[in-house]
């Protein structure tokens, strides 16, 4: 059976959650791959996580734009071998207006009607200072704006519980968001965080500044501890020592390794769960099994168990 025959098999059979999850709306994201290995493993969590009936997965782009045919390849082959709807990423790094305007004329082309709209991060990497290229789109706002003249497309962007480093304070941060949001986006995804109670002072601060669309939780399920911390330092997203606790002397046991990950990330969503959130974006990293688990601990069956 085609990949796709069985995507579209699993996702017609609605009813298909557990009761307590029927509010729940999930979404995975992916990234394009560097080679056929990759891109197999891809592929392979794309059909093991698409039976959860995800709200949507959404394809990266790679930093500087690098993977912009690999971005458009993934996402137009979602659209066309599934029925689960593709959000493609994409950002203003290093490409003129009009170049980037060429990127989302295609994806209208293809069918593709959801844009994760960023800034980027320069090309000398995060921490330099950042350049719009010239006659290019300045931020995210900026961005949005542009998607929303060329076509009906929806617009999701990003939101920093810990605020973005390059934000002096959080009022500075949520004014960005404002900014975007005035532009046309109409969800925000959190980059990922381990304290429950950074998300909610921040949803507060975004409700008390007159914003309200939704602030979806981004959780990281960690395969690996030391990059994840290795990378946490880059985007300003702190690591609680309790964390790196648990993941101690773990470096060479990759099997309790995943066990601890696991049990990390169900509590982090039982606890959202219990504080009324809905909505949960997983960064998969192109790997099934944590988030899958943490889905079935949510509630969600795949389509063909419910109906067994
Ligand atoms: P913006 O929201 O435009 O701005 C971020 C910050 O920059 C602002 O908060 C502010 O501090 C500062 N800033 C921007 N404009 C101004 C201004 N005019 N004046 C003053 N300050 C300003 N990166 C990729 O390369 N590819 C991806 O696919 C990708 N996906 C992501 C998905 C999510 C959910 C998240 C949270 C991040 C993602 N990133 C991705 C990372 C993102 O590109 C970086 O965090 C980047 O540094 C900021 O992009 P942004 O869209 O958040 O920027």
């Amino acid at each position: 059976m085609e990949l796709g025959e069985t995507m579209n098999h699993n996702t017609e059979r609605s009813g298909r959650r557990s009761q307590n999850a029927d509010r729940l709306n999930i979404s995975f994201e992916f990234f394009p791959p560097k080679s056929k290995d990759m891109e197999d493993g891809l592929w392979e969590s794309i059909e093991r996580l698409v039976p959860l009936s995800p709200n949507f997965v959404s394809v990266t782009y790679g930093a500087g734009g690098s993977t912009r045919e690999r971005t458009h390849d993934v996402v137009a082959r979602l659209v066309k071998e599934t029925d689960i709807k593709p959000a493609a990423h994409l950002t203003c790094v290093g490409a003129s207006r009009v170049e980037v305007n060429e990127v989302i004329r295609s994806y209208a082309d293809c069918g593709v009607k959801h844009i994760v709209a960023l800034r980027g991060d320069p090309a000398e990497g995060v921490g330099s200072r950042y350049v719009p290229h010239d006659g290019g789109y300045v931020n995210g706002a900026d961005l949005v704006a542009g998607i929303r003249s060329l076509g009906d497309f929806e617009v999701s962007v990003s939101a920093y519980p810990e605020k973005h480093p390059e934000s002096p304070d959080f009022a500075m941060d949520i004014e960005m968001l404002r900014q975007k949001v005035d532009a046309g986006a109409t969800r925000a995804i959190t980059q990922f965080f381990f304290d429950n109670d950074l998300y909610e002072g921040y949803v507060e601060r975004v409700r008390r500044a007159g914003i309200f669309i939704p602030i979806v939780p981004g959780i990281l399920p960690i395969h690996n501890f030391k990059q994840m911390a290795n990378f946490a330092g880059r985007t300003g997203a702190s690591v609680p020592q309790w964390l790196a606790n648990r993941f101690e002397g773990l470096d060479k046991d990759p099997e309790t390794h995943r066990l601890v990950a696991a049990a990390i990330a169900a509590e982090q969503v039982q606890d959202l769960r219990e504080r009324g959130i809905d909505d949960f974006h997983f960064y998969t990293m192109n790997r099934a099994n944590l988030s899958y688990a943490i889905c079935h601990l949510l509630g969600l069956r795949p389509a063909l168990a419910q109906v067994a």
